[in-house]
C-alpha cells in the first residue's frame, strides 16, 4: 500500500520544501538533496504510486506519456543531452529504493561511474 507520509508525498503536499527544476500538472522535478553527480535531479509523477511498475500498471497513458515527455523537457532545460546523462529508477528492496514513491534520477554534468 502507498505510504502517504513518504518524503516525496510530503514534498508534493508542500509540507517540506524542494529545490524545484520544473513542475506541471502531472509531474515535479527537483534537485536531489544528496547529489551523486554534478547534476542530480529527481522526477516524480504527482500520482501516488510506489514504483515504475505500479506507475505503468495503474496510471493512464496520458499521465505516463506526459511524465516521460517532461523528463525530456528537463533534459533540455538542464542542457545535458549533448554531453550525456543517466536515467535511473530504483524499485523495491533489490533495487535499493529508499523513498517509496516512483521517481527517476537524472544524473549528468560529469562521467557517471558504477553501472556498465
Ligand atoms: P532512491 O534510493 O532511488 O529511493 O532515491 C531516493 C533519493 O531521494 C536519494 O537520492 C535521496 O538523496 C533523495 N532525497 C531524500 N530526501 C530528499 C529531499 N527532501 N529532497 C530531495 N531529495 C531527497
Amino acid at each position: 500500500m502507498y505510504d502517504k507520509n513518504n518524503i516525496f508525498a510530503k514534498i508534493l503536499r508542500e509540507e517540506i520544501p524542494c529545490d524545484k527544476v520544473y513542475e506541471d500538472e502531472f509531474s515535479l522535478f527537483f534537485y536531489d538533496i544528496s547529489p551523486q553527480a554534478k547534476v542530480h535531479v529527481l522526477g516524480i509523477p504527482k500520482f501516488p504510486c510506489r514504483s515504475f511498475s505500479e506507475f505503468i500498471n495503474i496510471t493512464n497513458n496520458e499521465n505516463i506519456s506526459s511524465f516521460f515527455k517532461s523528463v525530456q523537457l528537463v533534459i533540455n532545460k538542464l542542457n545535458i543531452e549533448e554531453d550525456g546523462y543517466r536515467l535511473i529508477t530504483n524499485s523495491g528492496i533489490n533495487g535499493g529504493q529508499e523513498v517509496p514513491h516512483f521517481h527517476v534520477h537524472i544524473l549528468a554534468g560529469e562521467k557517471i561511474g558504477g553501472l556498465r
